[in-house]
């Protein structure tokens, strides 16, 4: 499926391929909600790094989220790469160096219409602010932490790979 999307001043547009473009993957961890959570979660979408286009690419910052490890209180900065307009502050996609061929576009920033999800998974619950009062309908998947399927396999399961 070809995704549009840009930040909110449009300084930054994009365009991507996604095969996996169901908005089905809350994620609730503190990074998510932070940068790009304002009901206290994210949703990522997938697709593939080589078809992403980017206009205003000078515009585009990354932010590399700080980590703090509670166990030997030692301060480290996540692989993974969110850029987000530094005009405006939109959140736009995730890009991580471990895995390069894939891209996770934000889907606040994307203008197409996505495909509605037939379930939903809400992820990092264990890390959710105290205020956020999660809506899991029946048939979705709740989960403290990461679940097992990735966003692939939940589009192989469902059917729904585009
Ligand atoms: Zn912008
Ligand atoms: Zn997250």
């Amino acid at each position: 499926m070809h995704l549009d999307g840009s930040c909110h001043c449009g300084a930054v547009r994009f365009s991507v391929e996604s095969r996996h473009p169901y908005p089905f993957a809350l994620c609730y961890c503190s990074i998510c909600r932070k940068t790009a959570g304002g009901g206290g979660f994210a949703i990522n979408l997938g697709a593939s790094t080589d078809t992403l286009r980017i206009e205003g690419e000078a515009h585009v910052r990354t932010y590399r989220a700080r980590m703090h490890d509670d166990a030997t209180g030692e301060e480290t900065q996540s692989e993974g790469e969110r850029k987000f307009c530094g005009l405006c502050g939109s959140a736009l996609w995730l890009w991580d160096p471990r895995w390069p061929e894939l891209v996770h576009p934000h889907a606040s920033a994307i203008d197409t219409d996505l495909p509605v999800p037939p379930e939903r998974t809400h992820l990092m619950l264990g890390s959710k602010a105290t205020w956020v009062e999660p809506c899991v309908m029946p048939q979705d998947q709740p989960f403290e932490e990461y679940p097992e399927e990735s966003l692939e396999a939940w589009h192989k399961r469902l059917g729904l790979e585009r």
